[in-house]
């Protein structure tokens, strides 16, 4: 039993936590490695509590063991870009959001970051804001869903959605002490919710506007697997997890930007709309691998070959909320992006597409 994280007894660590020393703190430097999913960290000293990002020195680490070098030229730099509170340190200590860069100091293959930022500052007069509602599902260590029988299957999905109830929701403790850190960091979280399949939730991170969406959703899903690395238990991003007939996990994308947010913004909602189904396949290459198994136009889900647009439903790939369409303005919903996606590219996607006109990827 002991031969694994979660079974180490945590009080005992508190007694280690607990111990005072001196103005020094420690910064936990996190990255995206070359999956361009998994997330890394390693952790430094740091004579006193930073202010602000702007003060944390530039790291480097061994590309060649997370997919992003090779050994003989293996130094890859961190550069940090956002700073958040260490809720598992806690005290002065800090989460690091850094971005990757080679030795010439070029963007790695998966610091889709860098170019995504360039785009935001461009469109930084439209103001764009974003709110993804990551869903994700829970495994036991073995990778057999969180709760699940070990031999044959839950019932079939109708009552887990939203569930209350030991035989509705699997994992809850994951959830609020996720909740609960992610307001703690400063990660910008909106709400949770138990979803359609058992061992399936999701969590909303926004209105963020620009860059900020990225970024505190990454540290977001680093939070989750930390948090759950405490209790034992493993986090997927996988698109469709179960195959048959279980609901997908997808990353929704809502969207606006000024002009759709003042009185009359429903035009120019529509204009996006139409502008979104011209890109349709650019689109869906930024949003996800393996999202072909969950685009099967069943499940909540609009089929992978056609773009459609409707007020209200859930089986199309952009969704006007009803009180959108009520109101005349407020902000669309993307229905595509799979819940493995890098949201740098599915927000820097939306802003050239819907704003800038420039498809230049
Ligand atoms: P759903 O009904 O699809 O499950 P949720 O309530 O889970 O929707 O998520 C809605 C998301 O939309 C939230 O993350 C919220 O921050 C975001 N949102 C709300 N208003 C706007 C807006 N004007 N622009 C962009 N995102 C918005
Ligand atoms: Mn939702
Ligand atoms: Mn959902
Ligand atoms: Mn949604």
């Amino acid at each position: 039993m002991a031969d694994y994280s979660a079974a180490l007894e945590k009080i005992v660590l508190d007694r280690f936590l607990e111990l005072s020393h001196d103005e020094r703190c420690q910064a936990t430097y996190i990255w995206i490695d070359g999956t361009g999913e998994n997330m890394r960290c390693k952790t430094k000293t740091l004579d006193c509590p930073p202010k602000s990002v702007k003060e944390l020195p530039e790291w480097n680490y061994d590309g060649s063991s997370t997919g992003q070098a090779t050994g003989e030229n293996s130094d890859m730099f961190l550069t940090p870009v956002a700073m958040y509170r260490d809720p598992f340190l806690r005290g002065d200590n800090k989460l690091v959001l850094c971005e990757v860069n080679d030795h010439k100091r070029t963007p790695a293959d998966t610091n889709y970051r860098n170019s995504c930022n360039k785009v935001m500052e461009r469109a930084r007069e439209h103001v764009p804001w974003f709110g993804i509602e990551q869903e994700y599902t829970l495994l036991s260590q073995d990778g057999h869903p969180f709760g699940w029988p070990k031999m044959g299957y839950p019932g079939p999905q109708g009552p887990y959605y939203c569930g209350v109830g030991a035989n509705k929701v699997y994992g809850r403790d994951v959830v609020e002490a996720h909740y609960r850190a992610c307001l703690y960091a400063g990660v910008k979280i909106a709400g949770s919710n138990a979803e359609v399949m058992p061992a399936q939730w999701e969590f909303q991170v926004g209105p963020c506007e620009g860059i900020q969406m990225g970024d505190d959703l990454w540290m977001a899903r680093y939070i989750l697997h930390r948090v759950s690395e405490d209790f034992g238990i493993q986090v997927t991003f996988d698109p469709k997890p179960m195959p048959g007939d279980w609901n997908g996990a997808g990353a929704h994308c809502n969207y606006s930007t000024k002009s759709m947010r003042e009185d009359g913004g429903i035009k120019v909602i529509e204009a996006g709309i139409e502008a979104l189904s011209k890109r349709h396949w650019e689109h869906l290459r930024m949003y996800g691998e393996g999202n072909e198994r969950r685009l099967t136009g069943e499940h909540e889900t609009a089929a992978m070959g056609v773009f459609s647009g409707g007020v209200a439903n859930r089986g199309c790939s952009i969704r006007i909320p009803r009180q959108v369409a009520e109101d005349g303005y407020g902000y669309m919903e993307d229905r595509r992006p799979s819940a493995s996606c890098d949201p740098y590219r599915v927000t820097e996607a939306m802003v050239r597409t819907t704003v800038l006109d420039d498809w230049d990827i």
